[in-house]
């Protein structure tokens, strides 16, 4: 099963928060060099993994966002 078949959220939703890095505990948590991008979604928290073609127009995850998500304004309780 793919993500998209669990993950309905409209792409405007995502962000990527660490583009093309790998952390892995064989490697000592160091970053190196990936295919694969972490994702979050903004309207409902999941977050993934992704190498897809949408990643290289997601945009960054931002400090300003990550500060608003945190305090729950970046999700509409309307629709949850
Ligand atoms: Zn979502």
């Amino acid at each position: 099963m793919t993500h998209n078949e669990r993950h309905k959220c409209d792409r405007k939703h995502y962000r990527v928060i660490t583009r093309n890095v790998s952390h892995s505990a064989f490697n000592g948590y160091k970053e190196r060099y990936s295919k694969y991008s972490t994702i979050i979604c903004l309207k409902c928290g999941h977050c993934w993994r992704s190498k897809a073609s949408y990643v290289p127009d997601t945009p960054n995850y931002s400090r300003e966002e990550e500060a608003n998500y945190n305090r729950g304004e970046s999700i509409d309780p309307k629709e949850t």
